[in-house]
């Protein structure tokens, strides 16, 4: 694993000292690397502000087959998944740098090569599932496809989003888009197809992706939830900095109540219950992750939870 940080670490400290009277110039010389320590130190930091935050994003999860050709390769808090296909393999989800060692082990446990990653796609531009994707490609080659209106945020290291971008905390490496997508857009490698929806608010590119898996003859919908959720402190009304925030949402909820759902998914697993639904697995028969009652009784919540925030927000404007 390639660890640019100790590698700068290394070079100051092997930097020769200078002595005797300090030119202008020379005093600079001594001052750059300590500024740059500082920086390495604040990255790290912001890098473990994260964890002790949310320490579940970063605890290890059993990698498993969830159906078909999608496997599981996530945190217990981070949600990946690995489609494999006879082409090569796609990657949905590059989560925090601090995870994407975890989902390189996730994938060589499960006998699939990370290096065999061709595509990597986002469930939406934040830094817990985008951070990651700059080393995914250096260390894959894997082709970056994220939908239109997150690219801005995803190639300005999240600078660009509506709600975060001025917070330095939830700022990461700045990451090229190697195709844009747009809603509807299919993702095609080695006979598998994947489809991105665009479902908006939560970031203005948020995806739901879908597949069909094939199980034992079976044929499966899957959902991918991009994110269903109002983070603290979002604005529905008069929002400047997304004026149509609060038509995204309920596009949103037309979109996810529309998608056929067998096997129901999404960017964190406390959406779709992995944890619980994870040891009721069984060699045969009776999939836990097909709960297509439990999508729908989801979404109906988080709808309820969106129009009762949007009432008091609507309220308290008056
Ligand atoms: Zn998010």
């Amino acid at each position: 694993m390639k660890n640019p940080h100790a590698q700068k670490k290394l070079d100051h400290e092997s930097a020769p000292t200078s002595k005797g009277p300090r030119s202008f110039l020379g005093g600079m010389a001594q001052i750059i690397p300590i500024l740059s320590r500082v920086l390495i130190l604040v990255l790290a930091t912001v890098g473990s502000v994260f964890a002790q935050a949310n320490p579940d994003w970063t605890e290890p999860f059993p990698p498993f087959r969830i159906a078909g050709n999608l496997y599981y390769v996530g945190t217990k808090g981070l949600a990946n998944y690995l489609v494999t296909t006879p082409q090569g393999n796609i990657l949905i989800n590059s989560d925090l740098e601090a995870n994407v060692p975890m989902i390189e082990a996730s994938i060589e446990k499960l006998g699939f090569k990370f290096k065999d990653t061709k595509i990597l796609l986002i469930s939406h531009a934040h830094w817990d599932h985008d951070a990651g994707s700059a080393m995914i490609k250096e260390m894959t080659g894997a082709m970056y496809m994220v939908m239109d209106a997150d690219v801005s945020v995803v190639e300005s290291g999240g600078k660009t989003d509506f709600q975060y971008g001025n917070s330095p905390t939830f700022l990461y490496r700045p990451t090229k888009v190697d195709r844009v997508l747009h809603d509807g857009d299919e993702v095609k490698l080695g006979g598998t197809v994947l489809v991105a929806h665009l479902t908006p608010g939560h970031t203005k590119g948020c995806t739901t992706w879908t597949m069909q898996v094939t199980d034992g003859g079976k044929i499966d919908n899957v959902v991918i939830l991009g994110s269903p959720n109002l983070n603290p402190g979002y604005k529905l009304v008069d929002n400047s900095a997304y004026p149509q925030i609060a038509e995204d949402y309920e596009r949103m909820w037309r979109v996810l109540k529309s998608l056929p759902c067998d096997i129901f998914l999404g960017a964190h697993g406390n959406y779709f219950g992995l944890e619980e639904k994870y040891p009721l697995r069984k060699e045969e028969g009776g999939n836990p992750f097909v709960d297509p009652s439990g999508y729908k009784k989801y979404i109906a919540q988080k709808e309820q939870e969106f129009r009762t925030e949007l009432a008091r927000q609507k309220l308290a404007a008056k």
